[in-house]
């Protein structure tokens, strides 16, 4: 009897051992397939990283500008300095790049592998400050840009790029030795030109027109025109009866919205009042705005490059119809999007 117990204890243990067994060879097993835990092989990776690199946020039917940084150069947390994304369905441009450009623009959903095309409006450091983080990220990375378009008023070239290539130098080449990335986008297959506004040219099939405008040092406005659609962007600027002309009937005209009312109570708005005539003296004032918005007969106008405080949008867009501007006032926020209404 004892030994039959014995018997059947022993066969239990081995049935149990054997399940116990099975049952840990089953988890390793699991685990090399687990979603979350399996190591891709190099050929799933680089698929992993093609899709990502490549997902371009979500592309628009014809243009749309989103307000990357929408401030000035007294900076407050929210509102970093100039820069704008113009995309024209997959094609992407950058207009400014001032601090906070590049990381602002990643989260659009677009790398900066994905914009080959960087266009300054004039070298105020509110406007280019962020050039050498984008110049980088969108190269020293996987699946980088392989083609650089960078355009802007004069140094651009000889003062601006040449002095970034060389004094990075060394960092350059490093990258590029470690067979991470390529001379092209960088030092190679790179169109860099100064232009002083009045130039025509087409990138990516999207005409682009420039033309000079009033500021404190020299700076150009840029159109975009693709599919019936025009978009301006106007850069820092005083009032000008030309802008006018290179504006007329423009969809969407992003405009210098530096002199935007300050909301009354708010802790800037004391400040902002002293030192509008400042101001003024290199920016439009609303009533201008007013006045090229009403005499180019432009459907929307997005105000950026705004002063620090909450703006009052409401007084700010009844000066600017006081002029007799009938269509959208919209002052821009971090990273709005702004499309062309059909
Ligand atoms: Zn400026
Ligand atoms: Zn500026």
């Amino acid at each position: 009897m004892i030994n039959k117990k014995c018997l059947l204890l022993i066969v239990f243990l081995l049935v149990l051992l054997f399940a116990v067994g099975c049952s840990s060879s089953a988890e390793s097993e699991g685990e090399g397939v687990s979603p979350d835990k399996a190591e891709a092989s190099p050929e799933e990776e680089s698929t992993t990283e093609t899709s990502d690199a490549n997902k371009g946020g979500n592309i628009p039917d014809g243009f749309r500008v989103t307000t990357i940084g929408t401030g000035s150069p007294p900076i407050e947390g929210g509102k970093t300095w100039p820069a704008t994304l113009v995309q024209y369905q997959d094609k992407n441009f950058i207009v400014d790049c001032g601090g906070g450009c590049t990381h602002g623009l990643a989260k659009t959903g677009i790398h900066p592998r994905e914009v080959s095309n960087l266009l300054f409006t004039h070298h105020h450091v509110d406007h280019n400050s962020d050039f050498i983080t984008a110049l980088i990220a969108g190269w020293a990375t996987s699946n980088p840009r392989t083609e650089l378009n960078l355009l802007g008023t004069e140094g651009t070239k000889k003062k601006f790029y040449d002095f970034v290539i060389d004094f990075y130098k060394d960092d350059i080449e490093y990258r590029i030795k470690t067979g991470y990335t390529k001379a092209d986008g960088m030092t190679e297959n790179v169109n860099v030109q100064d232009l002083s506004g009045g130039e025509e040219f087409e990138i990516d099939g999207v005409k682009i027109s420039t033309t000079p405008v009033p500021h404190s040092i020299e700076t150009i406005a840029y159109k975009f025109e693709a599919g019936g659609q025009t978009v301006v962007l106007s850069g820092d600027l005083k009032y000008d009866e030309a802008f006018i002309d290179f504006t007329k009937d423009a969809d969407l005209l992003v405009m210098d919205g530096m002199l935007a009312e300050v909301k009354e109570g708010d802790s800037f708005y004391e400040e902002f009042q002293n030192i509008k005539p400042q101001l003024s003296s290199a920016h439009l004032t609303l009533e201008e705005i007013g006045k090229i918005a009403a005499k180019a007969d432009v459907k929307q106008v997005v105000l950026n490059h705004l002063m620090n405080g909450e703006i009052d949008a409401d007084l700010t867009s009844e000066i600017i119809k006081e002029q007799g501007y009938e269509g959208k006032v919209i002052v821009s926020e971090t990273l709005g999007e702004y499309e062309v209404e059909q």
